[in-house]
């Protein structure tokens, strides 16, 4: 498939060439990363991409689950171009923060009180320091394969090595990048992602110790791998008898329905974070939840216990584009795509299944995640155990035809999307297992 994609895209191989002289890998994004080089793409309509070679993709990726809309969704386009008459950033609030502050209030109850970060980074490092502050610990926990952000103690077990990751009840915490802070390992404690009791046993081990539990519902980064019901509702349960914060992260799983991820398995977490679709494709995240503990941003206290500055935060054009994606997915656009998703996850597995190959197509409502792997995922233990050779050389044999998912084989249904595209994406898929 290598040789086939190269023959096809001169133009991104040169692109390629030129960028790696001004940008380390050719981009800004690690993981956009793949070999032998990146498509670099031209424009985005729908469901559809284009490429600097002229080729067209059906969007899986919806830019890594951030258009839920698709690409130039024409309500987004409208809000952001009456935005613009107006200018892009001011010294002072809007009236266009109050109203999507009061549409996510609205829609997520447990939201009490919010604020507007830049990216889902940002909002997952002031939900934690938020809990610190509030609970005077030191420590949080986090799952193994979780994902939050690029932030120090957020690198840690993102992406362990199977030789270095420890056993599964007391998961080592292991650095996913050089360069992190001394001390961030120990900031961090390890709780392995749907194994209730041993997370059980780890968490009131450490209770004393931990400000929160950060969580995504729905791992994304590690392949889209949802949370079973009972270990998020232990979750709940063991952090609330020790004072701990519960946080959501929900910036990837927050489209399974109107009122996010919390409302889909009906647990009401102590905070939330939002991002990626929140800003309808442009930069924009969400932290927010008790009101006891947002208060803590209150600058009408003589000192904020916790500042909370940035010069583009809350930024109009992005919240515009967010309301009128948050507009959109309604209920019955959630139905929907959720629908197609079913669809699409069951006709992946049945291909896996008849061309007799050890694979298992995981996710929940929209969302999915491909692993080469014959054992049920359940986690990002058996994502480690996974044949990421087999997971590659799809994923360029469905750029051959047309396709583009996430390079880890994870992707996305969009609003933008038919039954149509879904059966397109199916008929690729065979011709590369069959090829
Ligand atoms: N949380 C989750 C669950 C994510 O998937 C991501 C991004 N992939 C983030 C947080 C960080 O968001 P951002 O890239 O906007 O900083």
């Amino acid at each position: 498939e290598a040789a086939r994609y190269r023959e096809r895209t001169p133009r991104s191989a040169a692109l390629m060439a030129e960028a790696v002289r001004h940008l380390p890998g050719g981009d800004t994004r690690s993981t956009l990363f793949y070999p032998p080089y990146p498509l670099f793409i031209k424009h985005g309509e729908g469901c559809w991409l284009t490429d600097v070679d002229g080729h067209r993709l059906l969007d899986l990726s919806s830019n890594h689950t951030a258009l839920v809309h698709g690409n130039r969704n024409p309500g987004v386009l409208a809000a952001v171009a009456d935005q613009l008459t107006h200018g892009s950033c001011f010294p002072g609030p809007s009236a266009t923060q109050v109203e999507l502050a009061g549409l996510i209030h609205g829609r997520i109850p447990s939201v009490e009180r919010l604020r507007f970060t830049n990216s889902g980074t940002e909002a997952t490092l002031n939900a934690v320091r938020a809990a610190r502050a509030f609970t005077g610990r030191g420590r949080f926990a986090k799952m193994e394969g979780g994902y939050h952000g690029s932030q120090d103690p957020m690198m840690v077990s993102t992406h362990p090595d199977p030789a270095a990751a420890g056993p599964l009840d007391c998961p080592r915490a292991v650095p996913s990048s050089l360069g992190l802070a001394p001390g961030t390992l120990e900031e961090v404690l390890v709780l392995p992602f749907n194994a209730v009791a041993e997370t059980r046993a780890l968490i009131e081990a450490h209770a004393d110790g931990l400000a929160a539990v950060i969580v995504e519902p729905v791992q994304g980064s590690a392949g889209m791998i949802p949370a079973e019901p009972a270990f998020l509702a232990m979750l709940r349960e063991v952090t609330a008898a020790h004072g701990i914060l519960l946080i959501f992260d929900e910036v990837v799983c927050f489209r399974l329905a109107p009122g996010g991820a919390q409302a889909w398995y009906g647990i009401r977490p102590d905070l939330t974070c939002l991002g990626k679709m929140i800003g309808g494709g442009f930069p924009l995240g969400v932290f927010g939840g008790r009101a006891d503990v947002m208060a803590q941003f209150d600058p009408r206290e003589q000192v904020p216990r916790v500042p909370h500055p940035g010069s583009l935060n809350a930024n109009p054009v992005s919240l515009r584009a967010g309301i009128s994606a948050l507009e959109q997915l309604d209920a019955g656009a959630c139905d929907r795509i959720n629908r197609l998703g079913e669809r699409l996850r069951a006709g992946l597995q049945s291909l896996f299944d008849a061309h007799r190959l050890s694979a298992r197509v995981t996710g929940a409502g929209s969302l999915f995640g491909i692993h080469f792997t014959g054992a049920p995922v359940r986690s990002y233990r058996e994502v480690m155990g996974a044949d990421p050779g087999r997971r590659h050389t799809l994923f360029l044999g469905l750029l051959n035809e047309g396709v583009m998912l996430d390079p880890r084989g994870a992707g996305c249904v969009s609003t933008a999307m038919g039954e149509t595209e879904v059966e397109r994406f199916l008929a690729a898929t065979r011709r590369v297992l069959e090829r």
